[in-house]
């Protein structure tokens, strides 16, 4: 299975995109993870990635197309994926399909957990007070903001590209985090 989870940042994607990988034995491929372990690495990518995304801003498209494309190729990725922050703009949902297709496939099933606004604000802030190593350079009010226009402007308008094809299933990240993960299964259960 070769799924993309999508919705803002804070809906809950990455506990979820966990769950998934458990219960299909699937690779859980997060951009967000990835670039913030190059920052870590300082590799040139961690070096272009860090300024960026402590402004809550979205690193060039090439960048996290290479970093989803190497990726892609490890073995783990072979009998299928999770996707989790990735496409976030319309150029990179154009790149993945292209990647995909060289490879005689396609995305499956696009899983949306949509979440209001201020419950994400509110989610966000409580995440950032309570994270045990301090909170994620990005996680303060300001740069949500910021995360949370980006994510009005460039990514829910990709919603449409893979709703054209009829896979996108929308579910209600506002449900407590195991009867989002039981609709989930709900959907994805018959997928395999
Ligand atoms: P969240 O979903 O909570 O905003 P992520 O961990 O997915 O957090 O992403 C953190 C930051 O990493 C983003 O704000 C952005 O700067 C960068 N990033 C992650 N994925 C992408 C992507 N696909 N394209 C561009 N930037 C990305």
């Amino acid at each position: 299975m070769k799924l993309i989870l999508f919705g803002p940042p804070g809906a809950g994607k990455g506990t979820q995109a966990a769950r998934i990988e458990a219960r299909y034995n699937l690779a859980h491929l997060s951009t967000g993870d990835m670039l913030r372990a190059a920052v870590r690495a300082g590799t040139s990518v961690g070096l272009q990635a860090k300024e960026i995304m402590d402004a809550g801003r979205l690193v060039p498209d090439d960048v996290t197309v290479g970093v989803v494309k190497d990726r892609i190729e490890r073995d783990d990725c072979h009998d299928g994926f999770v996707l989790d922050g990735f496409p976030r703009t319309f150029s990179q949902a154009k790149a993945l399909d292209a990647m995909l297709h060289e490879k005689g496939t396609r995305i499956d099933a696009v899983v949306f957990i949509d979440v209001d606004d201020d419950v994400l604000v509110e989610r966000i802030l409580k995440r950032a007070a309570e994270s045990p190593g301090g909170p994620r350079a990005d996680d303060n009010e300001a740069t949500l903001r910021a995360r949370l226009a980006v994510y009005r402007e460039h990514t829910k308008p990709v919603l449409p590209f893979y709703e054209g094809q009829g896979i996108v299933h929308h579910v209600d990240g506002m449900a407590p985090i195991d009867a989002v993960s039981t609709t989930i299964f709900g959907v994805l259960d018959p997928l395999r």
